[in-house]
């Protein structure tokens, strides 16, 4: 795309490069961090996060309020968290001043579209809870289409598989592929599936293959093919052909419907207890409290918490939680992140029909949704946009782009032009795009992650449940982070009642295979 071209395209860049982890993990760079010290990204909030850079030991002030349970974190675990022990003295700190993470709604002229988190499933733990509070989330109906070479297939995996614009032999390959797989076990093999690379299988067919895991990979997980673990890789191919994706729901605004809708139910009651803009900078645990200092409107303060719940990212948990067992921290520490520029191009008219989520192979972008997909046939509605949310997600190495605002601007032209070439009736100017950028977004479902180094890095203290999604698995799941916080709440009330078997529900909750 031509400067000038770019220039006369609105193109609006937001989101910290740090949020999702709001503390920049470069900004904790310890002399023997070589992976972080890689890549220089800065957040917004500076005046907190150079400090830390630069080795500043903040003091830890002597607490000036005591409460039952301190929740590090008001994303989509953080809330549900808040949630579940509304009853209970909880202070709930995040770091942003908005609430919802990677589920987190913006909206364009009261059209509503997503940041990050798109859809759930019918009776997961977070429809369920969306249903508690009030929001009924709706069918999406409609299998995937791949759009390559010019040509849209509808239900990829099922019908489609004889239709892609392949050629005979790739065709071939894909069925060979879609029949073999459905002869994996994965949840009796699942040790052996999750210790090898999702390539061990996918080398066996066409290159193609590999290519179209890669882009389905890195939406979903994070990762490509050959970073992928084949566990993932195996149950997500048995999900697609089964057809297990018609239980898909959504209402615009992906997942951050169901995040606003937690901060609206709890505001009226507990909306003191919710503290946006609270960077937590430490958790010191001793054997009767927690301490909790965080940094509120440029000023160090400290709870003491019975106990704590930390919902904040582990790259993140492992640089602000003291006392850490080393091979805790080192398992946290292993655990990797892919950044994300979110795209959404907001269009003056309908340009498409065909799909929901739409996977295009080979390009800046691996898919694109349909913003109102669920709510667009609906009686009298007549929006005046039509809004399409590109996932974007990049390689770690390509992290440092996101610093740059003419970059991110690049990079959405970029993603526009591609698209524009990959059906006729794409060759249309969207009136505007505005990109999300996340430093950290999607915890990669790298081999060995979800079997093993999890269960290490997630392991409880004796007051603190580590409860974010990445807790959970094995991607990166709304339903995860629900189901975790859930379990973490029940552990928080066994444990300030001074009731056994906190430690074992807590386990339970670790070992329990999602799917
Ligand atoms: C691009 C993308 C697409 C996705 N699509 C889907 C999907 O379609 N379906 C699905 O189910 N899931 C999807 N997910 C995953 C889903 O978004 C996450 O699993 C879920 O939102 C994670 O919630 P969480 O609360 O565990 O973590 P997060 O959302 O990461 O929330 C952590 C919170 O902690 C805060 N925090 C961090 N450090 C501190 C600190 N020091 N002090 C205070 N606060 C702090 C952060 O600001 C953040 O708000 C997607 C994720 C991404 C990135």
């Amino acid at each position: 795309m031509s400067p000038s071209r770019r220039d006369f395209l609105k193109i609006v860049v937001a989101g910290s490069v740090a949020s999702g982890c709001p503390i920049d993990a470069a900004l904790f760079v310890r002399p023997d961090d070589e992976d972080f010290r890689a890549t220089k990204l800065e957040g917004e909030h500076f005046s907190t996060c150079h400090q830390l850079r630069d080795g500043h030991a903040f003091p830890k002030p002597a607490a000036t309020r005591k409460v039952e349970v301190a929740i590090v974190g008001g994303g989509m675990a953080g809330l549900s968290a808040a949630y579940f022990l509304r009853s209970k003295d909880f202070l709930l700190l995040e770091k942003e001043e908005h609430f919802g993470g990677n589920a987190y709604a913006e909206e364009f002229a009261g059209q509503a579209y997503s940041t990050a988190a798109a859809y759930d499933f019918r009776g997961s733990h977070s429809d369920r809870l969306a249903r508690e509070i009030g929001l009924n989330l709706l069918p999406i109906d409609m299998p995937d289409p791949t759009i390559d070479n010019g040509v849209c297939t509808p239900d990829t995996w099922r019908s489609g598989l004889s239709q892609l614009p392949y050629p005979k032999a790739v065709v071939d390959s894909f069925k060979k592929f879609a029949s073999d797989v459905m002869k994996f076990d994965p949840r009796k093999d699942i040790d052996e599936l999750d210790a090898k690379p999702f390539t061990e299988i996918t080398n066996n067919y066409a290159p193609e293959i590999a290519k179209w895991w890669d882009a389905y990979g890195l939406s979903n997980w994070g990762a490509v093919t050959e970073d992928t673990s084949a566990y993932i890789g195996v149950a997500d191919a048995q999900y697609l052909i089964k057809g297990e994706d018609s239980m898909r729901v959504i209402l615009p605004g992906g997942l951050g419907c169901i995040s606003k809708q937690l901060v609206q139910v709890m505001q009226p009651k507990y909306g003191e207890r919710l503290l946006g803009g609270a960077t937590v900078v430490a958790v010191v645990p001793d054997a009767n409290e927690v301490r909790v200092t965080y940094v509120h409107q440029e000023k160090l303060a400290t709870v003491s918490a019975k106990v704590a719940v930390i919902c904040a990212p582990k790259f993140i948990t492992s640089r602000i939680v003291l006392g850490l067992p080393n091979d805790q921290k080192q398992a946290m520490r292993r655990m990797r992140y892919a950044p994300v520029p979110m795209v959404n191009m907001i269009f003056d008219k309908r340009i498409y029909k065909q799909g929901y989520d739409n996977w295009c192979p080979g390009n800046s972008f691996t898919d694109f949704i349909v913003a109102d997909w669920t709510i667009r046939n609906q009686p009298g509605y007549h929006p005046k946009y039509e809004i399409l949310t590109f996932y974007t997600t990049l390689r770690e190495s390509q992290r440092e782009m996101l610093l740059e605002n003419e970059d991110c601007k690049e990079f959405a032209g970029k993603c526009l032009t591609q698209f524009q070439k990959l059906l006729p009736e794409f060759r249309v100017d969207p009136v505007e795009i505005q990109v999300y950028r996340r430093g950290h977004a999607m915890m990669m479902a790298v081999p060995g992650q979800y079997t093993k180094n999890r269960m290490i890095a997630s392991r409880p203290m004796e007051r603190i449940f580590f409860a974010n999604s990445d807790s959970g698995g094995p991607e990166s799941l709304t339903t995860e982070a629900v189901r975790i916080s859930h379990a973490a709440a029940e552990w928080a009330e066994l444990t300030l009642a001074g009731k056994p078997g906190a430690a074992d529900l807590a386990h339970k909750a670790l070992t329990e295979v999602a799917f």
